[in-house]
């Protein structure tokens, strides 16, 4: 077998939630966008809603649909680009919640199915998606007659603690909201990490459940384990990988693992990053291949059988500054190669 395993611990993603959840006195929904943060949205949504969670949030309608497959009835799924042509359907028949973003997308939803449950998205300076105050000051008595089951926005900079955009987000979702009988909620996991005035009735943490940053004390949820192929002696002198990158100061023993850029280890990350063998690093030597990489196993007692790459000590977080990105890039990017395991 020569392709990489992604074990994804279901237990530790129910135990950042927990986490999550404990920081606060209001609901805990989850953010299962993307599959899950790219490690499975029907594993991670079945996962959590055994533990408890009874609101999802995904990006597209059609991410929706799959998890409501995944969920069956009851559990609600929201969706943050709101109804958008086409999404009619779907949205009624797999009993998909909206998040409006628009006074056209509120009229697309009430005109094609009237009655049916719907959010409001307010923008409070992102400028990303959501009713600006203006708009929403002209719609808000229509919406508000509709019962919405949430008036929700998104903060910028919500990992960056001192940002003072922070304030001003909370000000102007404070503000717009004043008054409103619909649970609000503003935080992801930033904002339940900024304390309890960001927190309102609903808080929405994706990134935290699966082991990123800006949750700190998150147990790490994906796990990278890769085959060694092949196993052989370099001397003095000779290079190894693409464009001779690398050249062998001694006698060096090299293994070649069976995973690259093509699974979402990104190239850039080259001899910025480890593969652990137990807990001895190995250091990357010459150019991540699309498939393969090169690791100088000289120190090892035997050639190793697998190699680590991602792992409790070497976290999305730490792959993602290696590579110039965030951790949220890192797991999304992790790709379909994998042979995926999932452990309860
Ligand atoms: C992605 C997203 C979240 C979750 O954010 P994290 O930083 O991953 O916790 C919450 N709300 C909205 C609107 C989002 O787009």
């Amino acid at each position: 077998m020569a392709t990489a395993t992604l074990t994804i611990d279901l237990a530790a993603l129910v135990r950042n939630w927990q986490a999550l959840d404990a920081k606060t006195d209001c609901e805990t929904a989850a953010v299962i966008k993307a599959d899950g943060y790219g490690l499975g949205a029907a594993r991670v949504a079945q996962a959590l809603a055994h533990a408890g969670v009874r609101k999802f949030f995904v990006a597209a309608t059609e991410e929706g649909a799959e998890v409501r497959q995944a969920l069956g009835p009851g559990p609600e799924i929201n969706v943050f680009s709101g109804h958008m042509p086409g999404d009619t359907d779907m949205i009624n028949d797999l009993q998909l919640t909206p998040m409006v973003n628009s006074i056209d997308q509120m009229l697309r939803h009430v005109e094609s199915l009237p009655g049916r449950p719907f959010g409001v998205q307010l923008d409070t300076g992102m400028n990303r998606l959501g009713m600006e105050a203006a708009e929403w000051a002209a719609v808000r008595e229509i919406a508000e007659g509709q019962n919405p089951t949430l008036i929700m926005s998104h903060l910028a900079c919500a990992d960056a603690p001192d940002h003072p955009m922070n304030v001003q987000q909370l000000q102007a979702f404070t503000e717009m909201t004043e008054g409103v009988t619909a649970p609000r909620s503003l935080a992801a996991t930033g904002g339940i990490l900024l304390g309890k005035d960001y927190h309102f009735d609903l808080t929405r943490p994706g990134v935290g459940l699966y082991g990123g940053f800006p949750f700190d004390d998150a147990e790490a949820v994906a796990h990278v384990t890769v085959p060694v192929i092949q196993c052989r002696d370099v001397d003095v002198g000779e290079t190894v990988g693409y464009s001779n990158t690398w050249t062998a100061q001694r006698p060096s023993r090299v293994a070649t693992i069976a995973a690259g850029y093509a699974d979402g280890l990104p190239r850039i990350m080259g001899e910025n990053i480890k593969v652990f063998h137990g807990d001895v690093a190995c250091p990357v030597i010459g150019r991540i291949s699309m498939d393969m990489i090169g690791v100088d196993v000289s120190h090892l007692d035997d050639d190793p059988l697998t190699l680590d790459i991602l792992t409790p000590e070497q976290t999305v977080d730490m792959l993602a500054e290696a590579a110039g990105t965030i951790g949220y890039e890192i797991l999304t990017s992790l790709g379909a190669r994998y042979t995926r395991r999932y452990v309860a």
